[in-house]
């Protein structure tokens, strides 16, 4: 573990432009539970249909209305999201950013946590669940912003029809969000890879392509994963234990 430490520290230093891809396992330690896996929302209620979008613009006003009053496993996420706080994980990355290491974050989580543990260039891949998005022109709004009298609520830019920003199943992801991570993607030539096995696309393609050009991959993962053959450093824990650790080696380091 020392010397992978070591590793990781000098290839993040000797970068020219490191980014971070983080998901469902950064969140887990800070009680947000993981869609997949044994302890999973969808192992515990079933897969939720894989047709949401088509179903949220075949009826949003009954999608709204579950949005507002959730039941089932969105209700069990919605309590843990209110509760839930960064860990030592999501603060280390935004300390790598201050430090001018970690140039952005993508998350594909979408709950929050990046943004108040104080990371700046975050790009959340599938949204954020604290906040609303115009399908039209893209704008996003806090959720008391939004007038919910009468359901759809509308854009008050544009009039086009709000959603969560959330993506949901079958939804394309939203373009602003989707051409900024392929950019950041195409400049990095080192990627902190933390808290996911990156087998869920696009977000899987980011890893994948940084490898191929000979950018390094280091992964901060409790278990080997399918990303583990292909990184430079694999970092084995919980990213709220290794990813502190890393920081202060990078500040020896420097
Ligand atoms: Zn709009």
């Amino acid at each position: 573990m020392e010397s992978s430490l070591d590793a990781a520290a000098r290839c993040l230093l000797e970068a020219r432009y490191a980014i971070a891809l983080t998901g469902a396992g950064l969140s887990v330690e800070s009680g947000i539970p993981p869609f997949r896996g044994p302890n999973g929302l969808w192992t515990k209620y079933g897969e939720p249909p894989m047709n949401g979008y088509e179903r949220f613009l075949a009826d949003p006003r009954k999608a709204w209305e579950e949005r507002l009053s959730p039941s089932g496993p969105m209700r069990e996420l919605w309590q843990a999201l209110s509760g839930a706080e960064p860990n030592p994980g999501h603060r280390a990355l935004a300390e790598l950013e201050d430090m001018d290491i970690v140039r952005a974050t993508i998350t594909q989580n979408v709950d929050n946590l990046h943004r108040v543990a104080g990371s700046r260039r975050l790009l959340e891949i599938h949204g954020n669940a604290t906040l609303i998005r115009c399908i039209q022109c893209i704008t996003r709004f806090e959720r008391d912003e939004i007038d919910y009298a009468m359901l759809p609520p509308r854009c008050p830019r544009c009039d086009g029809l709000l959603k969560s920003d959330t993506v949901s199943f079958g939804e394309p992801i939203p373009t602003d969000v989707l051409t900024a991570c392929g950019e950041e993607a195409d400049h990095a030539d080192c990627m902190i890879v933390a808290g996911t096995s990156a087998t869920v696309y696009p977000a899987a393609a980011f890893p994948i392509a940084i490898a191929e050009r000979g950018g390094d991959l280091i992964e901060v993962n409790p278990y080997p994963s399918e990303l583990t053959a292909l990184c430079r450093v694999t970092l084995t824990g919980p990213a709220g234990e290794v990813l502190p650790a890393l920081v202060e080696r990078i500040r020896a380091l420097k």
